[in-house]
């Protein structure tokens, strides 16, 4: 099952994705997480991205798709995988479909989590991101065990720098430019699904659950 998911930055894809991955026993390919790794062990494709992430922009084209194509060849994505963060753009979204025709494969699915701007603007304040394991936490919806520190593995959570109010407005403008085009696109090809990404965080994935477990019959 390869799955894509779609929506604003913040709208909760990273939550889902992760959720729908341990669940299937597929992995979870964050885009943003592979850059922030790179930007914190200084590579010098972090070293590019980051200037970039840092004004809410996105990372240009060329060096996201080589990346993501490096990280989905690998042993563990045979058997499918739910990317988070990526396709962010047409081009982005038309590279993946070439390579993925050249083997004979497709997208099974994309996955529209819909939560409109004023939402999000609450929301991102109040995130907390792991950079040793990719989870996230909200200090008023989703808060780890012990303040500050990461249920999964420990580490201390961070306020993303990108996440401070006068970033997140400049996200969701380059959102609503560069990527909501992909809702159409997936539209076309006929395997667009949307949720209401404003319900609570279980109900959020029991919708995603059903609409998986539909598409498995078909
Ligand atoms: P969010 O969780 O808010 O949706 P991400 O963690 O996915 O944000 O991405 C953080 C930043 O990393 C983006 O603002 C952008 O600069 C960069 N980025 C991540 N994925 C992509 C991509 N597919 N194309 C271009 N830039 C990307
Ligand atoms: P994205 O990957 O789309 O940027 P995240 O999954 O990181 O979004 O979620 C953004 C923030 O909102 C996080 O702090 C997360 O804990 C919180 N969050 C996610 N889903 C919900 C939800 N359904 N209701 C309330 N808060 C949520
Ligand atoms: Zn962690």
């Amino acid at each position: 099952m390869k799955i894509i998911m779609l929506g604003a930055p913040g709208a909760g894809k990273g939550t889902q994705a992760m959720r729908i991955a341990e669940k299937y026993g597929i992995p979870h390919v964050s885009t943003g997480d592979i850059l922030r790794a790179n930007v914190k062990g200084d590579t010098p494709l972090g070293q590019k991205a980051k200037v970039f992430m840092n004004q809410g922009l996105l990372v240009p084209d060329d060096l996201v798709i080589d990346m993501l194509m490096d990280r989905i060849g690998q042993e563990d994505c045979k058997n499918g995988y739910v990317l988070d963060g990526f396709p962010r753009t047409i081009p982005q979204a038309e590279s993946l479909d070439a390579a993925l025709g050249k083997a004979g494969e497709k997208i099974d699915l994309a996955i529209d989590v819909d939560v409109p701007d004023d939402h999000i603007i609450t929301r991102m304040g109040g995130r907390r991101a792991c950079l040793g394991c990719g989870a996230t936490y909200h200090i008023q919806f989703h808060p780890p065990k012990k303040e500050g520190i990461c249920d999964v593995c420990a580490e201390k959570l961070i306020l993303r720098d990108d996440d401070k109010a006068e970033t997140v407005q400049k996200r969701l403008d380059v959102y609503h430019e560069q990527t909501q085009p992909l809702i159409d696109y997936y539209k076309k090809a006929g395997i667009l699904k949307t949720v209401d990404g404003t319900m609570q965080m279980d109900s959020v994935f029991e919708a995603i659950v059903q609409i998986l477990g539909e598409s498995l019959w078909q």
